[in-house]
Parts: structure tokens; sequence; C-alpha cells
């Protein structure tokens, strides 16, 4: 007899973004009606809320960055802009109901296992408490931005911030503005900078491989006929997708495919930048596809202007003025932007997750997350991560795992609620074994090359992505095994 009087959901996710709000779509279309998400923060929208640097956009094609179910077809551009994605996001939570079930502002900081109920009790910053049968993680693995730790950083007069926490309250324009790091976020931010600052220098500790984006502007005519006919849109998604998956193998160690990536990569920087010691500094020097592939037409032009710099030299410390370098010089800012990343390891994100025997999941994983499926773990019984540990891709849209896990946790969802005492507590020699086979594969994999990348831990594993394609990862989500949790 449960002790529990407050209502009990089936299913409690945790985090409005896209996979939260995926998860919610999936079970509502499902007939599962049950169901809460929690969300820290007053709007929804997870990364696509956060990140509205200039130039923000989605760096993978718009139509397959979409659920299969709900398609982005009104979207005005190949590559679309950050208020595109996000307006697919609100669109999608109008079009599957989902503002009513979501509670903004109520950041959980704990969520707890309760064994003799079988069910987890989240309790959130404000001190409510929710109870739900199941527990989706929707926190992502790119939501809490990294600012390194320099030295002397507090002695800077200047004004800093990072990309993900972009400050629109100071005009750049004719100011000396540094930039530090070079990848994802930078080779779209750094492009806009360039046009209003005075002066930009780019911080650059290793260059990365960056593909031509080629991007497609619809007409309306065109955005018209994907809303008339779908197929039509289809039709293109289809291609899409499978030119990314044939890409997959471009990400394996020494593949041709692989040398054939390096290939167009340096002849599209050697086709836009024109001085040859830019090109020998803006040249990789590690295995295709190690770190995440960029796709940019207007990184490169940008230093052809005489307004921005690239800075190779180690960053020593901060000084009053600005930033001194390992080669002594003192470069003068009176802005600092940080493209310096996330905390992308984080799996557990920013609450304590208490399961089985009282452990907190932070202490369980340690340096090295796992979970069956990217998904599950012994030990937290119910609990299912969304974009968990090794899910991520570089050859393909994140979406369309979300969505396969989107599916599984349904399945998860729906059981629980036909069989509360029966949970779903993966078995341990499970997980051990999907990660034996993963970490295998990854050994293959330009990801466990030798670079900086935040797909390694410390150690150098890949924690962070995905060994196969998104078919494999379909066809083992597809089915929820009961044998995999020890019920028949
Ligand atoms: P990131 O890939 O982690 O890159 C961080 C950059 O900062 C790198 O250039 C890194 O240099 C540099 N850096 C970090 N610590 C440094 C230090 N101590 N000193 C000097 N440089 C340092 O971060 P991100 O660009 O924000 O992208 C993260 C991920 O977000 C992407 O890989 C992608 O999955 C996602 N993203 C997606 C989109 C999209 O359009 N969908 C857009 C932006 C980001 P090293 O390379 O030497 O480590």
């Amino acid at each position: 007899m449960s002790q529990i009087t407050d209502h009990i959901y089936d299913a409690i996710i945790v985090g409005a973004g896209y996979g939260g709000l995926g998860q919610g779509a999936q079970l509502t279309k499902d007939g599962v009606d049950n169901y809460l998400i929690l969300e820290g923060a007053d709007e929804l929208g997870g990364v696509w809320r956060d990140n509205d640097y200039p130039g923000a956009a989605c760096d993978t094609q718009a139509l397959i960055y979409c659920y299969s179910y709900f398609l982005n077809l009104g979207v005005s551009r190949m590559y679309a802009g950050r208020d595109e994605m996000l307006g697919y996001l609100k669109a999608m939570a109008d079009e599957f109901d989902l503002h009513d079930k979501i509670k903004l502002n109520s950041r959980v900081d704990r969520a707890e296992w309760l064994d003799e109920e079988n069910v987890w009790k989240f309790t959130t910053t404000g001190g409510d408490a929710y109870y739900g049968r199941s527990f989706v993680g929707g926190w992502g693995q790119l939501s809490k931005p990294k600012i390194p730790n320099f030295p002397n950083m507090d002695a800077f007069g200047g004004i800093m911030f990072h990309s993900a926490q972009w400050d629109h309250s100071v005009d750049l324009s004719g100011k000396k503005v540094a930039a530090i790091g070079n990848a994802a976020s930078a080779v779209q931010f750094v492009p806009e900078v360039a046009k209003v600052a005075a002066d930009l220098t780019v911080f650059q500790r290793s260059a990365n491989y960056i593909l031509p984006r080629n991007q497609i502007v619809f007409s309306e005519e065109e955005q018209q006929k994907f809303k008339e006919n779908p197929d039509s849109y289809r039709e293109i998604r289809q291609e899409i997708h499978d030119t990314r998956e044939a890409g997959f193998e471009r990400t394996r160690k020494g593949t041709e495919a692989a040398e054939e990536g390096v290939e167009q990569a340096i002849e599209h920087l050697r086709s836009q930048v024109n001085d040859p010691e830019l090109v020998k500094k803006l040249t990789p020097t590690y295995a295709f596809g190690c770190k995440r592939i960029l796709r940019s037409d207007e990184f490169y032009p940008t230093f052809n202007r005489e307004n921005v710099h690239l800075e190779t030299s180690a960053i020593e410390s901060f000084t009053e003025k600005g930033i001194r370098t390992t080669d002594g010089v003192e470069h003068e800012f009176d802005v600092v932007i940080f493209g310096t990343g996330f905390y992308s390891q984080e799996f557990q994100g920013d609450l304590a997750i208490i399961g089985r025997g009282g452990t907190d999941l932070r202490d369980r994983w340690g340096n090295s997350p796992e979970a069956y499926l990217g998904m599950a773990v012994d030990g937290y019984p119910n609990m299912f991560i969304l974009y968990g540990p090794n899910t991520n891709l570089n050859h393909h849209s994140v979406v369309a795992m979300l969505e396969a896990q989107n599916k599984y946790i349904r399945q998860a969802v729906e059981h629980l609620q036909q069989h509360p005492d029966q949970p779903l507590d993966v078995k341990a020699e499970v997980l051990r074994h999907f990660n034996d086979e993963i970490q295998q594969e990854l050994e293959q994999s330009a990801f466990s090359a030798d670079c900086s990348s935040w797909y390694k831990n410390e150690d150098g594993k890949v924690i962070n992505n995905w060994s196969g394609n998104v078919a494999e990862y379909h066809a083992l989500t597809e089915t929820l095994n009961l044998v995999d949790y020890g019920v028949k």
C-alpha cells in the first residue's frame, strides 16, 4: 500500500528541450496522458532558447533536424537560424498540447528512487515535490556553458561572456574583441562579430576540419510546396539521410572516405583563404572526424579581413587590459567572448540522482558515464536518459537518435503503467556487455583518435559518441526487451 498521497505521474520528464518535448509529443501521440515536464527556465527550448548569439543556426540540415511525425515544413532555409529552430519547438508544443504539461520555473535539484513505492520523487529548488513511475532525463549533453579557468581572469577590466550566454546589452561596434575557441559555435558568431568590431582576434588552440555549407534558401513557392505536399519534403529528407548515413564511414580511422573528407576540407580552406601562412595555421593535424566536422562558408573568409587576426600562441593569463600569450605578447581587449564549449560529460545533469542503495549517479559514474543504449543504468530503475552517454553523432542529426529513444521510452512507460510493481532495472551484465561492445567498435573510430575533443574523457575514453550509424541504433532500440531488465 503506497504511502504517497500526492498524484503519481506515469512519467516525469526533466527538461523541455528537443529531447524532452519529443518525449512529451511521443507520449501524447500514443495516448499516454499522465505525464509532466519540469523545466527550470521560464521558457521551453533548451539549447535553442539559450544559444541566441549572432549567427546562431543549425549546422545540420533542418530537414533532418526535426521529428519524422512533425516535419519542419515551414522552414525557410536548409541550415535554419536559431529563431526558426526555437519556433519549430514552440509549434511542436502547440501541436501536441504540451504547454499544459510543462511546468516552467521548476528546476529539479533532486530525484530519488523510492524502492518500496517503485516511484521516483522529484524535488525542485522551490521546495515542490512530484512523483513519477518513470523518470526521463532531458537535459542533454550541451546545456551547461564552460569557461576555462585561465590564470588571473579576475583582473581583467573589460567585459566577458560565453557564447551561450550572449550579453546583448554590449554593443560590439568599434570594440576590440577576443574570441576564444574556433569550433561549432565560434564559426557561426565570429563572422558576425567581425562585421561590427573594430578589431577581432580569434584564439585558436587547434584547427578544425570545415566543409562547405552550401546554404539553400527556400523560396515561398518551395515552402508552400512542402506544406501542400509533405512527401516532396520527405523525399529530400530521405536523400539527406542516405548521404549522411554513408558519411559515417568518414569518421572511421584510415578509410578512403576519411581521406576524401580531408581533401574536401583542405580544398575548401585553400579556396577561401588567401594568405599561405594562414592556410597553414588553419590546417588540422589530426584524423578527420576526431572532433566535430564543421560546416561554414563564412568562417574562413573572415580571416581575409583586415580587422581580423588569428592567434595561435597559447593563452598564458589574463591581464587587466586583456590577454597575455605564451610568446610574451599582451593583447588588449574591451570584450572577451568564450566559445569554449560545454560541460558535455555531466550526463547526470545538474541534479542529484539517488538510485537504489542511496547511490548518487554522479558518484556511481565518476568520469566514466555509461548507460544501456545510452539510456538506462542498473540501480536506477525506470530512469531513462535522453541523449545520454554514447549517443551523440558526428555524421547525422541527433534528433534521429532522440526519436528512437522517445519511442523506446514510451514502451517502458506503457509497461510500467500496466505493471507498476515490475520496475525496469537494467541488468548490470547487459549494460557491461553493451558498453564493452561499443567501446571495442569505437577503437576503429576517429572519435578515439588523438586530438582534444569533448567526445572523450580525460582518460581518452569516448563517452559521448555513438559507435555506429543511425540505422544500427534504431535497430537496437526498436523494441523494449524486458529480458534486459530481468522481467519476463
Ligand atoms: P566545443 O566544440 O567544445 O569547442 C570549444 C572551443 O574552445 C574549441 O575550439 C576549443 O579548442 C576551445 N577551447 C576550449 N578550452 C580552451 C582553452 N582552455 N584554451 C583555448 N581554447 C580552448 O564548443 P562549441 O563550439 O560550443 O560546440 C560544442 C558542440 O555544440 C558542437 O560540437 C555541436 O555538437 C554543438 N553545436 C551545435 C551547433 C548547431 O548548429 N547545431 C552550433 C554550435 C554548437 P580545442 O579544439 O583545441 O579543444
